[in-house]
């Protein structure tokens, strides 16, 4: 069976040349949230105008729903978007806004008033009904778009960066509300994203894209454990990950000065290959100088709540680690840091691929 969104050799050129989407494929499931995302550039918003319609293709297919809707007008994909330049209509109120697809769409008055109030209700706006878009902020001008898109229950929902407006707080609580009420109506979506932390908070699966391609595609927690290439290593987690170099002599890894076990990882790694050892912070503790692990001198301590990160300097290579909060080393000192060696993965150097 076909997922509920098919894009299938998508390539798009602008005018200018710049090639956006590089014959790309990408199947989405019906009811799932899925989020795109990837650095500044790569093409996320693309994809998402052309599966919205907004943008024409330049090659390739997409069907929504088992139809094929690549030269489909917007209005008649029943889709809803909120992009990052989140169009009101400036003579509407809020109400008026929220209601106005519903009421091109005949929604009875009586159902139409319980969706507006329930969206407005969830996105905390319902004190600004009366108001025109002019006379509130940018935050609240998105909550109002995502308000609208919410209480249009369509097919589809396209979402690119609709919170990137809002404070922290109100970003997490809009992001729990969208979660909750995607879950409820079981719509698909797709959400651009370029803040990781949302997209492994939010969605089912996810992909990350490079230069108008996919270069990963899984579940939130496939991307944080296993990221398949250097390229989605350093980009997923929120303390970035220890990508260090290495060569595999005697069937250790050999990091500097330091030679590190990880039995699992090398088992498919050759003797004499180039890698890079990647491992989390979160994954590597203090230990004892005989343990193995890499030891250095206390350089940097940051306070992360709950843990501290500590950075050490060993030789010229900078090791991170977390400590649990009171069990923090002091600056100068000298310790060891051990990677969990399940936790440790090994990437090829020449070609970036986990092996
Ligand atoms: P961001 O996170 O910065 O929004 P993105 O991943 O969404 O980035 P896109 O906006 O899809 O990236 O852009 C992909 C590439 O296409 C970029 O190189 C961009 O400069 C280019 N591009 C986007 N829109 C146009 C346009 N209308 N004309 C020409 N080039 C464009």
């Amino acid at each position: 069976m076909s997922g509920f969104v098919e894009v299938k050799n998508l390539t798009k050129i602008f005018p200018n040349g710049t090639k956006a989407l590089d014959s790309l494929n990408l199947s989405i499931e019906q009811g799932e949230f899925f989020a795109l995302l990837g650095p500044s550039g790569c093409g996320k918003t693309t994809l998402l105008r052309t599966i919205g319609g907004l943008e024409q293709v330049t090659d390739g297919e997409i069907y929504i729903d088992n139809t094929e809707v690549t030269y489909v007008e917007p209005g008649d994909r029943n889709i809803a978007m909120v992009f990052q330049d989140y169009a009101l209509y400036p003579h509407m109120s809020v109400e008026e806004n929220i209601g106005y697809p519903l009421k091109v769409r005949k929604i009875e008055k009586g159902l139409r008033a319980e969706r507006i109030l329930t969206a407005a209700q969830a996105l905390q706006i319902q004190n600004l009904m009366d108001r025109k878009p002019s006379q509130i902020s940018g935050g609240q001008q998105q909550r109002v778009a995502v308000a609208r898109a919410m209480a249009t229950r369509p097919n589809l929902y396209l979402f690119d960066e609709p919170l990137s407006n809002l404070d922290a707080r109100l970003r997490l609580e809009a992001r729990t509300f969208l979660k909750q009420l995607q879950r409820e109506l079981g719509v698909t979506t797709i959400l651009v994203t370029h803040d990781q932390s949302e997209s492994l908070a939010l969605a089912d699966r996810m992909a990350v894209m490079e230069l108008g391609t996919i270069r990963q595609l899984g579940s939130p927690a496939e991307f944080f454990h296993r990221p398949a290439n250097l390229f989605v290593a350093s980009f997923i987690g929120s303390t970035p990950m220890n990508l260090l170099d290495g060569k595999i002599v005697n069937g250790m890894v050999h990091v500097g000065d330091s030679h590190i076990n990880v039995p699992f990882a090398t088992k498919s790694a050759s003797e004499g290959q180039n890698v890079v050892l990647g491992v989390r912070p979160e994954y590597v503790s203090v230990s004892s100088p005989q343990s193995g692990g890499f030891t250095g001198v206390v350089k940097v301590l940051e306070n992360l709540g709950t843990h501290y990160l500590v950075s050490i300097d060993c030789n010229g290579l900078l090791v991170r680690g977390t400590v649990p909060d009171g069990e923090e080393p002091t600056p100068g000192s000298i310790i060891s840091l051990l990677p969990d060696p399940k936790r440790t993965l090994l990437y090829d150097k020449k070609s970036g691929d986990l092996i």
